[in-house]
């Protein structure tokens, strides 16, 4: 099916350009786009031939199917333009399940609730706090969409308890912090309590997910067209906590931060492939003691000519049992890279 008059339009909207005839550059519709850059756009929306139109914004972070409601927030009024995408849509996503990027959680907005000061979560920034070696505040922690309580989570978003955990709740409530995933479906949760039966749950925020993103980032806001946009992946939470605030020092300039938490690393990376990066992604795995660098070999062969460049960093000083991760405060970590 011919989509070019809807391209054409979305083209003639102010700033709109295009990369190789697979993204189209758009001023994003649902946040207004960058303030301070008024003639930069930042939500790419993909093309592909026979796949729906896939939009995500780097701001706001906002992504989904590109339909008429998208069109009329551009401006595009035209019906003929309407019904060739509606058409589209129709015939592209039959018998599709578009999971990562859901269609139906768009209206969703969910919120971090706000820290109280109580003793408990006092607590819980002195564990954080402990782990990573920084002086946090309660404030940075709803920044980094950390959950200091689960209940007050489903309450301002105004969410039932997973079903799943409802016989838990008062437990992970009590002793647990959780991790928004990037695309707000999962919650990692970490027990700060070591006689915990676990010290690590995952959260379903939906019921009916079948297998939603899972993993963490750092919000930050990325220019995917600049020539360099890096991302450093790590295995879990405090691994991505430790790798910004210790090895980082906190740099954001096109810095992607990000924790597999339990999903793939091949996953993560089509994730942001997928987001309309080419060729200017340079990857840097912060990796466990536990994965050896032939682990990534996989990976590297088969990303290699879509990335810039890859690295491989490990942490050579070693835990009491001879391990080592990134999930450490500064003094514990010597980074050293893995010459590939
Ligand atoms: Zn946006």
């Amino acid at each position: 099916m011919d989509l070019s008059n809807v391209l054409k339009a979305l083209l003639a909207t102010p700033h709109a350009h295009t990369l190789k005839d697979e993204y189209v550059y758009v001023r994003c519709p649902m946040c207004g786009d960058s303030l301070k850059h008024p003639d930069k756009c930042h939500c790419s929306i993909w093309v592909r031939p026979a796949m729906p139109l896939i939009y995500h914004c780097w701001i706001c972070e906002e992504s989904g199917v590109v339909g008429s409601n998208f069109l009329q927030s551009m401006g595009i009024l035209d019906l003929g333009v309407s019904n060739t995408l509606a058409q589209y849509n129709k015939a592209t996503m039959k018998g599709k399940k578009i999971t990562s990027f859901s269609m139906m959680r768009k209206d969703y907005k969910l919120l971090i609730p706000s820290i109280q000061d109580t003793e408990l979560n006092r607590r819980k920034l002195e564990y954080m706090q402990k782990r990573i070696g920084k002086k946090f505040t309660y404030k940075s922690m709803e920044y980094l969409r950390i959950i200091f309580s689960i209940k007050d989570f489903l309450k301002v978003n105004e969410l039932k308890v997973n079903s799943k955990f409802m016989k838990n709740i008062y437990y992970l409530d009590r002793d647990y912090i959780g991790f928004l995933s990037s695309t707000r479906d999962v919650i990692t949760m970490r027990s700060i309590d070591p006689n915990s039966k676990y010290r690590y749950v995952k959260y379903f925020v939906f019921e009916d997910q079948e297998n939603p993103e899972q993993m963490y980032a750092i919000p930050n806001r990325i220019d995917p067209m600049s020539d360099t946009v890096t991302i450093n992946i790590s295995e879990g939470t405090f691994d991505t906590l430790g790798v910004f605030f210790n090895v980082k020092k906190g740099e954001l300039d096109n810095q992607i931060y990000v924790s597999v938490c339990g999903s793939a690393y091949k996953k993560v990376l089509q994730n942001f492939l997928k987001k309309g990066f080419l060729n200017n992604l340079v990857v840097n795995i912060y990796s466990d003691s536990d994965k050896g660098p032939e682990f990534y070999n996989k990976l590297i062969e088969e990303y290699s000519p879509w990335v810039k460049e890859f690295h491989i960093f490990y942490n050579t000083i070693k835990d009491a049992k001879g391990k080592s991760d990134f999930g450490v405060p500064e003094d514990e970590i010597l980074v050293k890279e893995f010459v590939l």
